[in-house]
């Protein structure tokens, strides 16, 4: 594992932030960089940044199991930008769930967004609203964060325009994701985007379109699927969604689940309170969380 960009708690302190390097964790003030959280540094410093983390030594910081990780971005500039159905296996498994079928003919992405009031954090305890809606499901992804501004990208230069990647679970209440015509609201409880370990800063990634991402719910493997099997890849997002609209830095783009979500299982897996639900991609890391 190289570096990662993390919010995170040591000995019952105010939240820093920082990085993560050789299982070492240092704050950005201990590195000279003058930046109050993972999102300042990467809008004030972007490449730099990385490049300082890189040449810093991480020998006198802090162990990794000494501090605990928290979500790399509390709330987003912005709602978080997501895809659907951009993995050809998935949207199989949740055709007979669609309220619109011409969603599962289209071969144009499904765009919508979701509420970020309340990112929860890589390890944390998931508040979940069963007494709202208890068909709760999970969703595994890759998540772009945007580092530089632009509009009307060309797909050639789109990566210069990211900064790195996270995961994203892209909880979802089924019943309100149903109900009320567009997807927003079953997407946007507090709590229901879960963010981390950090931010992987892009450079760090060999292959964004060769990574393999896997969700475990009690120990169960539910998603076991690889970037390689999105239909929109990564670099086209970004030239689809800039084309009229701006994005900036520190705007999360979901880019959609594989298949191996609870609703693709007949009868359909739901989330209960206690479960415990572990997501992976590889080169960014592992987050293990609990339904309270
Ligand atoms: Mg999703």
């Amino acid at each position: 594992m190289g570096i990662c960009l993390i919010n995170y708690a040591h000995e019952g302190s105010a939240y820093k932030s920082g990085a993560l390097k050789d299982g070492r964790i240092l704050s950005f003030e201990d590195m000279g960089l003058q930046c109050g959280s993972v999102y300042d540094c990467i809008f004030k410093h972007g490449e730099d940044g990385v490049n300082k983390i890189r040449e810093t030594d991480f020998s006198k910081g802090l162990k990794v199991d000494e501090v605990e990780i928290l979500s790399p971005f509390f709330s987003t500039p912005h709602d978080i930008i997501c895809v659907g159905l951009n993995y050809q296996a998935h949207k199989d498994e949740s055709q007979s769930f669609l309220s619109n079928k011409e969603l599962y003919s289209t071969t144009d992405a499904v765009y919508f967004s979701k509420r970020a009031y309340k990112i929860t954090g890589p390890y944390e305890d998931i508040e979940a609203r069963t007494d709202l809606d208890d068909k709760i499901d999970y969703e595994c992804e890759l998540a772009i964060v945007i580092g530089k501004q632009g509009r009307d990208i060309s797909e050639e230069n789109a990566l210069d325009h990211v900064f790195g990647y996270t995961i994203v679970n892209d909880l979802s209440s089924r019943t309100f994701q149903k109900r009320h015509g567009q997807w927003y609201k079953g997407k946007s409880l507090d709590g229901y985007t879960v963010m981390g370990p950090g931010v992987v800063p892009k450079s760090e990634i060999m292959d964004v379109g060769n990574l393999n991402l896997k969700t475990w719910v009690n120990g169960e493997l539910r998603q076991d699927s690889n970037t390689k099997y999105m239909m929109k890849s990564v670099s086209r997002l970004i030239y689809e969604l800039s084309q009229g609209i701006t994005l900036v830095p520190g705007d999360i783009i979901a880019t959609g689940t594989p298949e191996g979500v609870g609703q693709g299982f007949n009868p359909p897996k739901w989330l209960k309170k206690g479960d415990v639900i572990e997501m992976e991609i590889d080169g960014i890391g592992k987050m293990r969380n609990r339904l309270v």
